[in-house]
């Protein structure tokens, strides 16, 4: 066994003297040293009460917004190098916030694992992209993020079966993204979840790669269907040689283990051809185009007929 301890530190009576509100400020302290990595200690300074508030309003506005339809989804082309032509839409989430404006995830998904609520919004994105998906004229598959979260809930199967029923999709247009942290420490139990989805007939991606612990364990302990290639490799490519070495090595990799490569964050034609070269098989960033909602797709499409 391996044990280890978090700290949470408030001092009497500098922070407070009321008993209760001295053991809630430590216990906010508590939360920030596990956020930080925990086997740590943290003392209470007032920003902590500042972003404990902070935090708590947007998670009541986020349950409001669940129920108001103010989250939507925007697509990004995904677009394949031998035939430059568009494969599939990844859904990525936006709130549309009546005061504050757009509203990015990373600006909220944190607060929704933190307080749980990502369970529902996960089921919530599931069903609005097999939806949206379902009325599209061609056969583009549409890719979800998946948070590491959701597969603590023993539903998830369940949810994807019924997004996917109800909305009438084939599983063969699904992509289910999901990144390293889903398969830290083996986890048996996830790895499971995810062949119960695979053979479903669900496509299954490992999003960012090459920014967390990239082990090459995980490539065994599971038969994706994707790579994607973190943007931060694709920015600086073109510059650093470091990172031109990792995207040839990812993507010499996938060829020989025979799974699809996405480079995201593809911004010039250079970075384009350069990754077309190296025999990356999908691209999907800016130079494709930028995520925008259902709607603006269907025009686009009107647009090319
Ligand atoms: P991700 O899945 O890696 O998504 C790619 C991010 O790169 C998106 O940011 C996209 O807008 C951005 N991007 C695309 N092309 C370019 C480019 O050419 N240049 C640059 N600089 N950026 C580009 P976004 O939409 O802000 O999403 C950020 C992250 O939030 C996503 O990263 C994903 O991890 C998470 N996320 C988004 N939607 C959902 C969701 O429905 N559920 C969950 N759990 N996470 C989501
Ligand atoms: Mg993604
Ligand atoms: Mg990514």
């Amino acid at each position: 066994f391996s044990v280890g301890v978090s700290i949470g530190i408030a001092y009497a009576p500098h922070d407070q003297d009321n008993a209760e509100q001295l053991l809630s400020f430590a216990d906010m302290a508590l939360y920030e040293a596990k956020r930080n990595g925990r086997n740590r200690y943290e003392c209470f300074h007032a920003g902590l009460r500042a972003e404990a508030h902070r935090r708590r309003l947007v998670e009541t506005e986020l349950r409001a917004a669940l129920h108001l339809g103010q989250l939507q989804l925007h697509y990004q082309p995904i677009v394949d190098v031998q035939s430059n032509l568009i494969t599939g839409y990844e859904a990525l989430l936006r709130w549309e916030h009546p005061s504050r404006g757009m509203i990015m995830p990373m600006d909220f998904i944190p607060i929704a694992e933190e307080t749980g609520i990502i369970h529902e919004i996960g089921a919530r994105v599931l069903n609005l992209a097999c939806q949206e998906a379902a009325t599209w004229e061609g056969q583009e598959t549409v890719s979800v993020n998946l948070s590491a979260i959701q597969f603590k809930n023993a539903g998830l199967v369940r949810t994807v079966t019924l997004a996917l029923s109800d909305s009438g999709l084939a599983p063969q247009r699904l992509e289910l993204e999901i990144t390293e942290s889903v398969l830290l420490g083996n986890n048996e139990q996830n790895v499971h979840i995810l062949r119960e989805l695979k053979s479903m007939g669900v496509a299954i991606a490992l999003d960012d790669f090459g920014t967390g612990y990239s082990s090459l364990g995980y490539l065994r302990s599971f038969p994706f269907d994707r790579i994607k290639i973190d943007k931060s490799f694709v920015h600086d490519m073109c510059e650093s040689a470091q990172a031109m070495s990792i995207i040839r090595a990812i993507t010499e990799l996938s060829t020989s283990l025979m799974i699809k490569t996405t480079a995201e964050g593809v911004e010039s034609i250079e970075q384009m051809q350069r990754l077309a070269a190296e025999g990356c098989s999908h691209v999907q960033g800016y130079l494709y185009g930028q995520p925008e909602p259902a709607s603006a797709l269907k025009e686009n499409w009107k647009k090319r007929r």
